[in-house]
């Protein structure tokens, strides 16, 4: 029985690691690959770090500081967690660990745009053609030309950050635009073109990410998809954890959810999706674990 099982290795996974091996309590860390992390090609808002870092390098220096402490990234997906009177079990298919707590930090997936293939996306998110977060990169898009897929509340709200980078705002529908008169007023005030889709035939031309509209073909320096996130809360609310509408899951002031024992951290919860906010959390959440398991048998007494 381990003290805690940490499920997800991105910026709050491992964080916690630290944190948790730094209060000598025993962990395991499982984590299937996927940190949302390892796709920034260079974070510039993470502080301490002038010039930037490579998602990829921040997470393997944050992997060597947890090692540091005898903290380690077990590859593995978690399928299933079953909270039980003394614990948890945490299965990996048929593989059953046990542990007092656990945290999930699994983060999120964002939605890609339908119909681009993956060789296309990877090449231009790499090449900052395509960005996913206004509030991580909009000061790399200032004064150029961007376009935002989307529609909605969501789509205007993504659309009218970005009118705070430059004036060259289009808000694409992935279909027709579904727009109440609110929004409409709002993208009016702020000069922000609508165009209706269907949005695809992806291409990239030079510098610029081309894809056709009911108007015609478009370039733009940079795309938004705004088109929403897949929340990875299933593990938790199977095992009866309350989640918001759209699958974050609900936590108090000390990272708690609503089972007993199991915490969470990171974009898995609702808040600004950051790499600072991941950390800021999973600090909190280790820190409440260590003082629940202290609580509960003295640590090293
Ligand atoms: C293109 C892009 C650019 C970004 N730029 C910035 C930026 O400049 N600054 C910034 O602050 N933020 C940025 N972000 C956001 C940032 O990446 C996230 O806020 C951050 O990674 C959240 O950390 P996390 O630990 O909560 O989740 P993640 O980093 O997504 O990590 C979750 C981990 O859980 C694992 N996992 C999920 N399910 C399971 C399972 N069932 N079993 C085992 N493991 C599992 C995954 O493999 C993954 O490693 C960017 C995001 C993207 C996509």
């Amino acid at each position: 029985m381990d003290d805690c099982i940490i499920i997800g290795a991105g910026p709050a996974g491992l964080t916690a690691a630290i944190y948790l091996a730094r209060y000598h309590l025993s962990i395991r860390l499982f984590d299937n690959g996927s940190s949302r992390a390892a796709l920034i090609p260079r974070t510039h808002n993470h502080a301490g770090y002038p010039g930037g870092v490579e998602g990829k390098e921040l997470l393997r220096r944050m992997r060597e500081q947890a090692l540091e402490f005898g903290a380690t990234r077990e590859e593995a997906e978690v399928t299933r967690l079953v909270p039980g009177d003394a614990g948890f079990a945490v299965c990996i298919g048929p593989a059953k660990y046990r542990a007092r707590t656990v945290l999930l930090a699994t983060g999120v997936v964002n939605r890609r745009p339908a119909g681009m293939d993956d060789a296309m996306h990877d090449h231009a998110l790499a090449q900052g053609m395509l960005r996913y977060c206004p509030v991580c990169d909009g000061y790399e898009v200032t004064d150029s030309r961007v376009g935002v897929i989307g529609t909605g509340t969501h789509g205007t709200a993504e659309a009218l950050f970005l009118r705070g980078y430059t004036r060259d705002v289009t808000l694409i529908a992935p279909e027709a635009h579904e727009l109440d008169a609110e929004c409409a007023r709002k993208l009016d005030a702020a000069g922000i073109v609508r165009v209706d889709g269907p949005c695809g035939e992806y291409a990239i031309a030079g510098e610029r990410l081309c894809l056709t509209t009911a108007d015609g073909p478009m370039a733009f320096d940079s795309v938004y998809p705004a088109l929403g996130s897949d929340i990875r809360s299933d593990l938790a609310v199977a095992a009866g954890a309350k989640a918001n509408r759209e699958g974050c899951l609900e936590v108090d002031g000390h990272m708690r959810t609503t089972i007993p024992g199991l915490f969470a951290a990171g974009d898995v919860v609702k808040g600004l999706d950051q790499i600072s906010n991941a950390m800021g959390q999973a600090g909190v959440a280790a820190t409440a674990i260590r003082n629940l398991l202290d609580e509960q048998r003295p640590i090293r007494r």
